[in-house]
């Protein structure tokens, strides 16, 4: 276990790894064959639909393109996907570096894979650079997970704006969702607002922590445990044993002082083991009772709705925010705009008024 490097995630992509051995020869020729040839939304739909990984990872690698041709063929293809997605569980999973995400979404997607579950692995890490079109990263990252034919694991797309990451992993939901996939886990880091963007595609949100000199809450954010569905103290063994469970008593009286979620449901608390794996199918207990509480009380039909709307509004506002600051003419003006605001030569506002004025005379003109 020690020997493992706290980057073994689905948020990371090494750079220069030749294709996976676990990838069959025929996956491969599918995946150069695609690559090669221009193939059309229509073939690509059908191979998603009929749970061809390479048309997915062709699809998916079309959502996170920044061309703008890529782009159309993607919302064609996810748009004829849409009818047969949906109908399945996301889970999101957070912690800071090196709690044991990977190592627990490894035994926690075996463990569904064992009960008949198709598992998706997806990331949201706006700091990741990963190279596009590659077919799959790390070897060694969820060493078991990856070579079992019921799981897919795609890392983090890459890009300049947690926005913009964060939307093509919502899209990437629905073609997975399309190509029979109806467990998908999202794993992000816990540091920074991503929690927050991956809490918005999720019906479940986790968390992970490990126990720590006894001051658990010290230094956890009041947003990350009032989104937590269910807060899990990893790493529950050895010597650990006793502080985890002061811990998860000390979670479980902080979560009761939170008001009343409007799901309905009172968040849960439990320790895990990655080393005795104790745990791995109470978590899943845990998330079968909260599905049955929320679809009986149409929550969870309400909050994916909810959640349609809130990426709709998030890509329109991703996409004027990058028309503007993309346009030749405000980034001319930007630098000596700001300049001049450092330098009180002109108001804030009054200087943003100036470039908008600018951006919508050029777009009137167009
Ligand atoms: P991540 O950065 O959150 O994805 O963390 P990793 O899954 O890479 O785990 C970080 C380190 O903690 C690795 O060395 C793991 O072997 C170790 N680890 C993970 N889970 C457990 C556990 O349940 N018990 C113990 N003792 N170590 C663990």
């Amino acid at each position: 276990m020690e020997n493992k490097k706290i980057n073994h995630s689905a948020l990371h992509e090494k750079d220069g790894i030749s294709a996976p051995e676990m990838i069959s020869t025929n996956a491969v020729a599918q995946i150069l064959k695609l690559r090669k040839n221009q193939v059309s939304s229509k073939e690509l739909i059908e191979g998603i639909l009929s749970g061809n990984i390479a048309s997915l990872s062709r699809a998916i690698t079309l959502v996170e393109s920044t061309n703008a041709n890529h782009l159309a063929k993607a919302n064609e293809i996810i748009n004829a996907c849409l009818p047969f997605a949906n109908k399945s569980v996301r889970i999101g999973i957070t912690g800071v570096p090196g709690v044991g995400k990977s190592t627990f979404i490894e035994a926690f997607g075996k463990h569904l894979t064992s009960l008949g579950k198709k598992v998706a692995v997806l990331a949201v890490d706006p700091s990741s650079t990963i190279s596009h079109g590659s077919i799959l990263g790390d070897k060694t990252r969820m060493e078991e997970l990856v070579k079992d034919p019921n799981a897919y694991i795609r890392p983090s797309a890459s890009g300049e704006t947690l926005g913009g990451v964060a939307r093509k992993t919502r899209e990437t939901i629905t073609l997975c969702e399309a190509a029979g996939f109806d467990t998908i886990l999202i794993e992000t880091v816990g540091v920074g607002q991503s929690e927050t963007a991956v809490h918005s595609m999720v019906d479940f949100f986790l968390l992970l922590k490990i126990s720590g000199a006894g001051d658990e809450l010290q230094g956890i954010k009041r947003g990350i445990m009032e989104m937590a569905d269910a807060i899990i103290i990893n790493k529950a063994d050895g010597d650990n044993i006793k502080k985890a469970n002061l811990a998860k008593a000390e979670f479980n009286r902080a979560l009761h002082l939170f008001p009343a979620k409007k799901s309905g449901w009172t968040p849960t608390t439990s320790t895990y083991s990655a080393i005795t794996q104790d745990g791995i199918p109470e978590v899943w207990q845990t998330i079968l009772k909260f599905l049955e509480l929320t679809k009986g009380n149409n929550y969870f039909f309400e909050k994916r709705k909810e959640q349609n709307q809130y990426w709709m509004l998030e890509t329109i506002n991703e996409q004027l925010k990058t028309n503007f600051y993309n346009h030749p003419e405000i980034q001319k003006l930007l630098e000596s705009t700001k300049k001049a605001v450092s330098a009180d030569e002109i108001s804030p506002f009054a200087a943003a008024q100036e470039l908008l004025n600018v951006y919508q005379n050029y777009k009137k003109l167009s």
